[in-house]
């Protein structure tokens, strides 16, 4: 796509700035139909990461905001006054709610680039498009399933029905906020659940205002709650209550260990978890054109600042083309635009705070420590601007037992490795305790095929990556998830619970 030239973009870049302005962003918590103030009175500073100013106070929800959430939400699911209604009356509040969500989608777009970093037009046409397409999806799927009836005997009617599963309390990550949102709440609320959600403090300004507009699309009072607050207080509090039936979580595998443990020390609520990944890129000698390679590898790992689970971290080359790949991956990564979020320039915007800023810069440090080769970038860059900037970064000449090789770094860091033949690619592959995405590169149906099978992981592209569509299930193999995925009708079963009826006849 061609860039837009400096005078257009600037002119741009200040428009957007003043809409910004002219917002009253949301900041308190959203129950019950209302915004309400938090009950300890706290609040926490949102510090946009694209210049380190302050551009809102937020109410921090704790134990006694949680308390009243799950309340309200569970007076609206024992009313019936949702989960009661024919599920084609929730199709259409639901459309409702995805068409309030497209007249707004600029509003909301702004919104997030401006609180976590990623580039307005990313956030624009990924994030809003896809938050879009889950509500019409489950919307649209919701009045369409049949139950079942079991094959007993004659004098026998048994029926397997789907139930909704009452509270259901959501807490996502801030790398896509409001997206990561939808695809919980869209299905849960599809299937008649009330929902609790607790975005995270880095990045709760969309799930607000969504919460807003879904009062507006006709989303009774309170089926959607929004509470924001920090993690080990609101978030914790949502994993040890009682009154909640199932918890879906995004995030890292840290903050996912300890939801087992909330719901093992109360209640046994069901838990879901999408957590990280190390996804690698493997790339055999007959690979198609390498130059779609290398833009499908730089995109891949830098997309959203390198802060997605399923960047492509880990670039595993035949050694035969090793040397004319990675002179094409830096020719495609030093054409990508780091810079403001606004700037529809902007490829990579800023990362999301500074302490994650440093985490990053951390793992560049240690990458160098152990050895591995810097072969392009490594720093933090504009820092004049206040903004959590670092220019994409590859190593090279990678040990695999390295931290770099093995943590997950969420940020725009790629390792290089090489490998001699497949069987070595697939150990290479695999060598990791994530699973949650790779990809091969391989014109040959066979070797393609069977690289595809040998790897661990929930999703495998071929000839491609990042592929994704909302009829697709997300989510990961071994320490990448547990209980279920993503997006697709799949995802409708974390959110019901089968209930078998026996009628004697
Ligand atoms: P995080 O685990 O720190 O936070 C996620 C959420 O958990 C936030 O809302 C946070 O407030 C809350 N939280 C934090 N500590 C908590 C605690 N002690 N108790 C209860 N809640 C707590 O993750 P993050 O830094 O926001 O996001 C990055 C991680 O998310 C990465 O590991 C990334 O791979 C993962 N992620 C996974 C997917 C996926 O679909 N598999 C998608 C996006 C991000």
């Amino acid at each position: 796509m061609t860039k837009p030239t400096e005078d257009r973009a600037l002119a741009v870049r200040a428009e957007l700035e003043k809409r910004f302005a002219g917002l009253a962003l949301p900041t308190r918590p959203y129950i019950d139909g209302r915004w309400t103030d938090p009950a300890g009175g706290d609040t926490f500073d949102r510090i946009s990461p694209r210049d380190g100013r302050l551009i809102a106070r937020v109410g921090a929800g704790g134990a006694r905001d949680v308390d009243r959430a799950v309340a309200g939400a569970r007076r609206a699911f024992d009313s019936g006054v949702w989960s009661g209604r024919p599920p084609r009356e929730r199709r259409l509040v639901l459309q409702r709610l995805a068409r309030l969500v497209e007249e707004h989608a600029e509003e909301l777009a702004l919104i997030e680039s401006v609180d976590m970093g990623k580039p307005y037009t990313d956030a624009l046409a990924v994030d809003l498009r896809v938050t879009v397409q889950s509500l019409d999806f489950y919307a649209e799927a919701v009045d369409k399933r049949y139950d079942e009836v079991a094959p007993t005997a004659q004098d026998r009617l048994a029926t397997i029905t789907r139930e909704p599963l009452g509270v259901v309390g959501a807490v996502v990550p801030w790398n896509f906020p409001l997206m990561m949102a939808a695809w919980k709440i869209a299905p849960a609320l599809a299937v008649g659940n009330s929902v609790v959600l607790k975005p995270a403090e880095q990045s709760p300004l969309t799930a607000l205002r969504f919460a807003e507009l879904a009062t507006e699309a006709g989303v009774p009072d309170g089926v959607l709650n929004v509470v924001p607050g920090l993690g080990p207080t609101a978030g914790a509090a949502l994993g040890r209550h009682h009154g909640v039936d199932a918890v879906a979580f995004t995030g890292s595998g840290e903050v996912g260990r300890e939801f087992l443990r909330y719901a093992a020390d109360s209640n046994l609520k069901e838990v879901s978890l999408e957590l990280g990944g190390k996804s690698p890129q493997i790339v055999m000698p007959d690979a198609p054109d390498l130059s779609v390679v290398a833009r499908a590898v730089a995109n891949g790992v830098f997309f959203n600042q390198g802060e997605a689970c399923s960047a492509g971290s880990r670039l595993l080359v035949h050694r035969d083309i090793e040397e004319e790949l990675l002179e094409l991956v830096l020719a495609e990564s030093r054409r990508l635009v780091v810079g403001d979020p606004l700037d529809p320039r902007t490829d990579i915007g800023a990362l999301v705070e500074d302490r994650h800023l440093e985490r990053v810069l951390g793992y560049v440090r240690g990458a160098l420590d152990e050895g591995a080769r810097l072969v392009l970038g490594g720093d933090r860059i504009l820092a004049g601007t206040g903004g959590y900037y670092v220019e994409p970064t590859v190593f090279d000449r990678v040990d695999p037992r390295s931290r770099i090789a093995r943590e997950e770094v969420f940020g725009p860091v790629l390792s290089v490795f090489s490998f001699e033949n497949t069987e070595e690619a697939v150990r290479l592959a695999n060598d990791t305790e994530y699973g949650l995405a790779a990809a091969v590169w391989s014109r040959d149906l066979s070797t393609a095929h069977r690289l595809a099978r040998s790897v661990r992981a929930g999703t495998v592209w071929v000839n491609c990556f990042d592929d994704s569509d909302i009829t697709v299930p997300f989510g990961g193999y071994a320490q990448s998830g547990l209980g279920g995925r993503d997006k697709s009708l799949h995802a409708l079963e974390k959110y019901t619970q089968l209930k078998s009826t026996w009628i004697r006849l």
